[in-house]
């Protein structure tokens, strides 16, 4: 499903190249899950970034089901991430204007999935029954990131990317949230590409790799 093949990244920045990515491959395949460690600043953003054909490689290849991304114009790219991608953040980025089911639809209905049923029980599954009229500053932190779940899913994407997604909320709510993930993954069977520190996420997962000097190591969670 996911492809990197020797893929390089490199930042230009005021003190010079910066070689964040150094020849990594990977392979993610249907369902499967995978968790990314690593210290800060080791690039995991970056290598999920380019898994979503938010950026591009300087070198190798990131392929989607087989397509080369960078060979995909804009718009192309654009209407992958919408049908077939959930991106889930630390910074939960709902629409602030919309209320908590119309943030589930408008994802749906851009992806051309609108579902009522599947909405509905997302609905319920994230704990959000009655609150479908609240705007997104009505709800806790954790409501806040199991609805931004939530819209991620709400186009049933065949693959998840997670990028520290519990970063902002308290151990508990934190334990919660993963939990909910996990399971609507399994749920979906989605894949799921995960950036976390935790080894407790890690250890359910199929994979665990550490990025570290730019390259990619197979780890124990
Ligand atoms: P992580 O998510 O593992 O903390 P990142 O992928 O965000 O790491 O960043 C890896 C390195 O690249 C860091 O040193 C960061 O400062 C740098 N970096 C990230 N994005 C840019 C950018 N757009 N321009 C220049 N440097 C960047
Ligand atoms: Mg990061």
């Amino acid at each position: 499903m996911l492809e990197f093949h020797q893929v390089h990244k490199t930042y230009t920045t005021p003190q010079g190249p910066l070689n964040v990515l150094d020849n990594v491959s990977l392979r993610l395949a249907a369902g499967q899950s995978l968790a990314l460690m690593g210290e800060s600043g080791s690039g995991k953003s970056t290598l999920l970034h380019l898994a979503a054909g938010l950026d591009l490689p300087d070198q190798g290849t990131v392929s989607f089901e087989n397509q080369n991304v960078a060979s995909l114009p804009e718009p192309t790219r654009a209407r992958l991430r919408r049908e077939q991608l959930g991106l889930v953040f630390q910074q939960f980025h709902l629409v602030p204007s919309l209320t908590v089911i119309d943030n589930l639809r408008l994802q749906a209905r851009l992806a051309k999935r609108d579902d009522a049923d599947w909405t509905n029980y997302l609905i319920e599954r994230l704990g959000l029954h009655g609150m479908e009229k609240r705007y997104p500053e009505q709800l806790s932190g954790g409501q806040q990131q199991r609805l931004a779940i939530g819209r991620a899913l709400a186009p049933r994407p065949p693959l998840l990317l997670a990028d520290e997604l519990t970063g902002n909320l308290d151990e508990t709510t934190a334990g919660e949230v993963l939990e909910l993930l996990l399971s609507l993954v399994r749920e979906t069977q989605c894949a799921l590409l995960i950036v976390t520190h935790s080894p407790q996420v890690a250890a359910p997962l199929d994979r665990c790799l550490r990025l570290s000097h730019g390259n990619l190591l197979e780890a124990a969670p």
